[in-house]
């Protein structure tokens, strides 16, 4: 572990890297709430709504500061005194082939990292989500919630984990069939998760016959989008923030509306949200960031490989050997500022298809509906009015509400 081993040059300047940037865009984007609004937004959020949404970014800032330099600090400390090591010895002790103590190893550590999470999680569901008036799960079905991700997260990634851990330890194109295996797996999810892991969460219902399930059906029937099943999704017991989705392949997709997204939208509203989602199936979206991310993760495969062929690698976090499933949980700290950066070109991408689908959605209702709409959610969120330049870059999905707005309108 010295200075003159590049793998721990890189892997110690990505570490703090990315932890002082998260640092100065959180303060420059609170920042921004000190600033006056420019004129457009100044008609939609009120003096008293703008600085209700600052006390929420700031708490919310807060909590997600602390976290951080918490695991920061936790990170450097079993870095530094040698626990990566100690854990490679523990673990060698336990007497199983590489591949099972790989998915040992990696388990333990995720399951130790949920729990130390839980508090940070708890406090931000209880108490700041709580005090706006957003938290509607109780303390039951949170339980409940982080129990069944668990033991999908064991069920699903635990024998995918073996077999990509057994590429590597057997196959000379270990990166070509792990890369194949994750991209067969990512499909096979994509098909599976609206049919049989989001109803293990969430309760979907028929929605009831009447003008608004006409209305939808209509819609989309003159977007020609061969939609089988408008549903209704119960969001409302878990929070007040509401979201509408679509999902399905070929002739059978399916629209699911939570019930918050019914109670507060009228029917006018609904149908350019709707318009919306299905914007962003006409225009491809879907395809295009499966298409990204098969890339990111051949490129990340790819390195992970040269980092677990170099002794140098394993000797930066004070390791001694080359232990397979180890190596994988080092490679994931060394990744961080790649992951930064390939996230800048999705969310990029996510920004520009979200302009694309509004777009859709203005051609097929008019803009006078989505605007509304848009201007409603955002108030309901207490989303930030202004965000900084920086955060959007590095985090936002979606562009801020002015730029929507400001495309809309144009
Ligand atoms: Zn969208």
């Amino acid at each position: 572990m010295t200075l003159s081993n590049p793998w721990f040059i890189a892997a110690l300047v990505g570490v703090l890297g990315v932890f002082h940037l998260e640092i100065i865009a959180t303060f420059l984007n609170l920042g921004q709430f000190r600033h006056a609004l420019p004129q457009r937004l100044k008609a939609i959020f009120t003096d008293e709504t703008v600085q209700k949404a600052g006390e929420y970014a700031g708490k919310s800032a807060h909590l997600d500061l602390l976290r951080s330099t918490i695991s920061v600090g936790a990170l450097i400390l079993v870095w530094w005194s040698g626990g990566f090591d100690w854990l490679q010895r523990w673990s060698a002790g336990w007497g199983w082939n590489s591949v099972q103590t790989g998915v040992g190893v990696i388990g333990l550590l995720m399951l130790v990292q949920n729990i130390l999470s839980l508090p940070f999680d708890a406090y931000d569901t209880f108490k700041i989500e709580a005090e706006y008036g957003f938290n509607r799960t109780t303390p039951g079905t949170f339980i409940k919630d982080r129990l069944k991700g668990l033991l999908l997260t064991a069920l699903l990634g635990g024998p995918l984990l073996a077999l990509i851990l057994w590429f590597f330890q057997t196959q000379v194109h270990a990166v070509l069939y792990t890369w194949l295996t994750v991209a067969g797996f990512s499909l096979v999810m994509a098909w599976l998760s609206p049919r049989l892991l989001m109803p293990l969460f969430l309760k979907f219902k028929p929605l009831t016959d009447g003008p608004l399930r006409e209305a939808l059906l209509a819609l989309a029937a003159r977007l020609e989008f061969p939609v089988v099943d408008v549903s209704v999704v119960d969001g409302s017991r878990r929070s007040s923030k509401a979201n509408a989705f679509l999902s399905g392949f070929g002739k059978n997709k399916r629209i699911a509306l939570f019930d918050t997204l019914i109670e507060k939208h009228s029917q006018e509203e609904l149908e350019a949200i709707l318009a919306h989602e299905i914007g962003h199936h006409k225009c491809r979206h879907v395809p295009q960031q499966l298409i990204l991310g098969l890339l990111e993760s051949g490129l990340m495969f790819y390195l992970l490989h040269a980092a677990l062929q170099s002794p140098a690698f394993f000797q930066a976090f004070g390791v001694t050997g080359q232990p397979l499933g180890l190596g994988l949980v080092l490679f994931s700290i060394l990744y961080q500022p790649a992951s930064l950066l390939l996230g800048l070109l999705s969310s990029a991408l996510s920004r520009r298809h979200e302009f694309q689908a509004d777009a859709f959605a203005r051609a097929a209702c008019g803009s006078t509906p989505l605007i509304a709409g848009l201007q409603k959610l955002s108030l309901d969120h207490l989303t930030h009015p202004n965000p900084h330049a920086l955060t959007v870059w590095l985090h936002y999905s979606h562009p801020p509400i002015g730029q929507r707005l400001a495309a809309l309108e144009a």
